[in-house]
């Protein structure tokens, strides 16, 4: 029997639709992006972020700054934005161009305002297991395991990519929730030893069908991070063959993608609440 589909466009709608009562019941809820340059990809990301908060009714502030825009001026910005009352949560599109130090922009973004929890605070949270704000793209993978009942509890979870925004933030909320966990990149021998073994196997790598249908255990979860443009359209990083195998799979596209929107915009409410005293930032 194939896996059963994971909806994400779904759960999606259902995320966005509890962040609009909360920003209802707030009153108002403000947001601020940032995108540096003209990177096609980045524009199509912010737009969507920024349509998704405005139908939620959040009040979403759209900065677009010039590619030679210099990392003074960039840094003023958000130094304004953090300051400003009426943000709540602030967004800086990443990658930056080249001669921005991205380490420095994402150190000077207020930590109590960073949606996207890339700051080293909310990053060290995380690793301290108190987490305040996490990374969209994991945390909507642990709502999705959560809305389908998969057991992440003595459950050996299998993440493969490891980088902050993604991979080491996924693995941290896994063992969170109580998953044994072990992380692989590029330099991991025999990936399929590892991913065969996988109760939950979460691919976040970026390599069209990294993951062959015979890299995936019987009656396993499959989540696929990946996002790879082809010319016949977007893939993931798992063969969809491996739907025979899994109990549970995402789709790529409608799986993860929608829920790291949704999650960014639950983040700015999170940031909203607490900035309003409503909830401890404190564990
Ligand atoms: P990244 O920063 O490039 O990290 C990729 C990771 O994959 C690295 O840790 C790398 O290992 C590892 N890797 C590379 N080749 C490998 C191999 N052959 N075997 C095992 N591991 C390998 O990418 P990212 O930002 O985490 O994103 C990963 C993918 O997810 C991309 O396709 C991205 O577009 C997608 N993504 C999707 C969403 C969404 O909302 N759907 C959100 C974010 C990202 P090393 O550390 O050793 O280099």
């Amino acid at each position: 029997m194939p896996a059963e589909t994971i909806d994400g466009r779904a759960l999606a709608a259902k995320v966005r639709e509890e962040v609009a009562q909360e920003v209802e019941a707030l009153g108002r809820v403000g947001l601020a992006t940032v995108l540096v340059g003209a990177d096609p990809a980045s524009h199509v990301y912010i737009n969507l972020k920024q349509k998704a908060a405005q139908a939620a009714g959040i009040d979403a502030r759209d900065l677009k700054l010039p590619a030679d825009t210099s990392e003074e001026e960039l840094l003023a910005t958000i130094g304004e934005l953090n300051s400003d009352d009426d943000v709540d949560g602030l967004l800086v599109q990443l990658p930056l161009p080249d001669h921005l130090d991205e380490a420095r922009v994402i150190d000077a973004i207020a930590p109590g305002k960073d949606i996207d929890g890339i700051h080293p605070l909310n990053a060290g949270r995380l690793y301290l297991g108190r987490p305040t704000l996490v990374p969209g793209t994991p945390l909507g993978i642990m709502r999705m395991l959560a809305e389908y009942d998969i057991e992440t509890r003595g459950a050996h979870a299998v993440v493969i990519g490891r980088s902050a925004i993604v991979g080491k933030p996924m693995a941290h909320l896994l063992l969170q929730a109580h998953a044994t966990v072990t992380i692989c990149h590029s330099r991991t021998v025999d990936l399929q030893r590892h991913t065969l073994d996988a109760d939950i196997l979460v691919a976040a790598v970026g390599r069209l069908h990294l993951v062959g249908a015979d890299m995936v255990k019987a009656g396993s979860t499959v989540v696929d991070v990946g996002m790879n443009r082809t010319d016949d359209g977007l893939f993931g990083d798992v063969d969809p063959g491996a739907a025979e195998r899994a109990a549970y799979m995402t789709p790529v596209p409608g799986g993860v993608g929608p829920m790291t929107i949704a999650m960014v915009l639950q983040n700015t409410v999170t940031a909203a609440r607490a900035r309003r005293g409503l909830v401890s930032s404190a564990s």
